[in-house]
């Protein structure tokens, strides 16, 4: 069985094409520039050479031509013709409270998900785009929207209503939604597999640390708290998002700085975060060679990064009655030891003890605790599209 996994940006589609008798990708690739001048495929077979195709892409269905193409070629492709495709999974950001779980393409879900649009005006209608494009290339392959939110709808209304006035829940549903709930459901299943127990019998605090980050509380398998919100720019501070800052700052800010609702709205999710505090990067990369040298921002902005991490660590564990463990992921999560450390320095009363020696190890699946911690600290690469396919598979 083989199954396509696409992820569609407003200019962008990544693929890969995974064969699920060993889960392992078969090709990978990024078409780049959709719709604009100078757009290119960059397609990456298993065991043979990237190739970069320079073709004008005028729209989404031009780019899923050119990857069917590209799958199917004599010299790069990796399958004969496209009907060794059995279906194909989809990453879509916003399910809204209408989907708790991954779902079956038919006229109903598309329906469904243009609804959603206004919810993620950004992310959904390319999603959209990139679904049809599927469809009309390949009108017999079942299609499966796997969303980015279904993990999280879980939560009781206690974690996912805001205090504001009832109705407003009612009429926009405005309510906390979370995201990353692929990344977090996927490293929760692979964290009870590493501790050798039942996902059912765990407590899990999952940080998804990257240029996006969020934390997760998992209890018994399921998502009850997650730290950002209606939106992606709620909870820790990201690489140029605020996370949860004081909502009185917002109309503070506008009137003084006479800024609109756009001005303020890019001032947040786009200059704020690691890039704001330090006024260097939105890279942590950039920031611990920054603070090498001496910057008290960049030290400040990964302190700042530590310490709200280190919140939601104690915040979920009060409110799950205790943790069997944490575990980080994604670019910061999986690669970078010190922020590991210093996120959960003085976590020790909870039960959580990290190895300095198993912690210089990056990049792949790890129990990083000491032999005698209570509390298990684990690191796990997240792989998004391998959890898409699992869930494409599984739905068919
Ligand atoms: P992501 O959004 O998951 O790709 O993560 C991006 C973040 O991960 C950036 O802040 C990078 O600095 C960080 N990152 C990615 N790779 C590494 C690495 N090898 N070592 C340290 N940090 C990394």
């Amino acid at each position: 069985m083989k199954i396509l996994v696409i992820n569609a940006g407003s200019s962008s589609l990544k693929y890969q094409l995974f064969n699920m008798t060993n889960s392992t990708v078969l090709a990978k690739g990024l078409c780049e520039r959709i719709g604009i001048e100078g757009s290119r495929l960059k397609h990456s077979p298993l065991d043979k050479e990237t190739v970069i195709i320079d073709q004008p892409m005028k729209d989404h269905k031009d780019a899923i031509t050119m990857v069917l193409a590209a799958l199917t070629n004599k010299d790069h492709g990796v399958i004969a013709d496209m009907t060794e495709i059995t279906a194909v999974g989809h990453r879509v950001v916003h399910g809204g409270e209408l989907f708790s779980d991954s779902a079956i393409i038919d006229a109903d879900v598309m329906k469904a998900l243009e609804d959603c649009c206004d919810l993620a005006p950004l992310h959904n209608p390319p999603n959209i785009v990139g679904i049809k494009a599927c469809q009309e290339a390949m009108p017999n392959v079942p299609e499966i929207a796997v969303f980015d939110t279904a993990f999280h709808q879980t939560m009781p209304p206690e974690a996912y209503l805001y205090a504001i006035p009832y109705e407003l829940y009612e009429k926009y549903k405005i309510r906390r939604y979370g995201f990353h709930g692929t990344s977090h459901k996927y490293v929760a299943e692979r964290a009870a597999i590493v501790l050798g127990k039942p996902l059912n019998d765990l407590k899990i605090v999952t940080c998804h640390l990257g240029n996006g980050s969020s934390i997760t509380g998992i209890q018994n398998g399921k998502s009850v708290a997650t730290s950002m919100g209606f939106t992606p720019l709620a909870g820790v501070l990201m690489g140029t998002r605020s996370g949860t800052i004081d909502p009185a700052i917002v109309t503070y800010i506008m009137d003084k700085e006479k800024l609109s609702f756009q001005e303020v709205n890019e001032m947040l999710n786009k200059e704020s975060g690691a890039i704001g505090i330090s006024g260097i990067s939105s890279d942590f990369r950039d920031l611990y060679d920054a603070e090498d040298q001496g910057s008290k921002r960049a030290k400040l902005a990964i302190d700042m990064f530590a310490y709200a991490i280190r919140k939601y660590i104690g915040q979920y564990a009060a409110l799950m009655g205790g943790i069997d463990a944490v575990v980080f992921t994604a670019g910061i999560g999986e690669n970078n030891s010190d922020l590991r450390l210093r996120s959960t320095q003085g976590l020790g009363f909870l039960g959580l003890e990290i190895d300095a020696e198993k912690n210089k190890i990056c990049g792949k699946e790890l129990d990083i605790s000491t032999d005698n911690a209570k509390v298990r600290t684990l690191v796990i690469p997240t792989n998004e599209e391998l959890s898409i396919a699992l869930e494409t598979k599984k739905l068919i």
